[in-house]
């Protein structure tokens, strides 16, 4: 009775119910890890480094063990990208352009296809991981979101991919928060699927006042945002 009556507290209160471990969520065959754009170019030392990138490596390889299912993502791009600030005379990074899909922030050059800067961080370490999804391969669209590019209709496949396997529920970690985790997570839910955001293994660029806005959009859409130690 005692726990009956605490279980409709949680309920009511909109709190997770804890196991005795202190975990809420035990990820099932219907679930799956999203591990977005862990790659050296986003981490200290690279060209387009997200703040602490790095501190994320080894909080993701612990949840990684909670997951049967797991999906690697790599922002992967031509050396002439459209995002690329070099692209375009006279901007510098960070500034915007006007593209046929809308406006676009300009980087660095960063995760050229095949070069050491696009590849995974060394230290992630998750040899069960299933699939790599690349994205922003096209010369002339950015791809943030590891579902459909910024024109908005391209699709990767992953959205095919997940619902072949009847997975439903998505947990998305990676870089950086603002931008590709934000998109991956709102395109997850316009494609139907569940997901939450795990705050701790991600981390911000925050380009004027990016990150605010992102939780704000996701929070609006239903994207869950929870802790690591959640998971267990
Ligand atoms: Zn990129």
């Amino acid at each position: 009775m005692a726990l009956r009556r605490r279980s409709l507290f949680a309920a009511l209160a909109g709190l997770p119910l804890l196991t005795t471990k202190g975990h809420a969520i035990t990820p099932g065959a219907d679930s799956a890890l999203i591990v977005v754009d862990v790659q050296n170019c986003f981490t200290p030392g690279g060209s387009l480094a997200v703040k602490d990138g790095d501190a994320v490596v080894p909080v993701i390889n612990a949840l990684s063990r909670h997951f049967a299912n797991v999906v690697l993502t790599q922002d992967w791009h031509t050396p002439d990208h459209v995002s690329f600030a070099s692209q375009h005379q006279g901007q510098q990074p960070f500034g915007t352009v006007s593209l046929p899909y809308g406006t676009q922030v300009l980087w660095p050059d960063h995760c050229v296809m095949g070069t050491e800067g696009a590849a995974l961080h060394p230290a992630l370490s998750i040899p069960h991981a299933q699939l790599v999804i690349r994205k922003g391969y096209h010369r002339g669209v950015d791809s943030y979101s590891a579902f459909l590019e910024a024109d908005r209709t391209t699709r990767t496949g992953l959205d095919g991919y997940l619902n072949s396997r009847g997975i439903r529920k998505l947990y998305v970690a990676g870089l950086a928060t603002d931008f590709c985790v934000a998109w991956t997570a709102l395109d997850a839910r316009r494609l139907g699927f569940e997901a939450t955001v795990i705050e701790d293994a991600c981390r911000a660029i925050d380009l004027n006042g990016s990150l605010d806005k992102a939780w704000a959009e996701m929070a609006a859409a239903g994207v869950g945002r929870i802790r690591s130690q959640s998971i267990g």
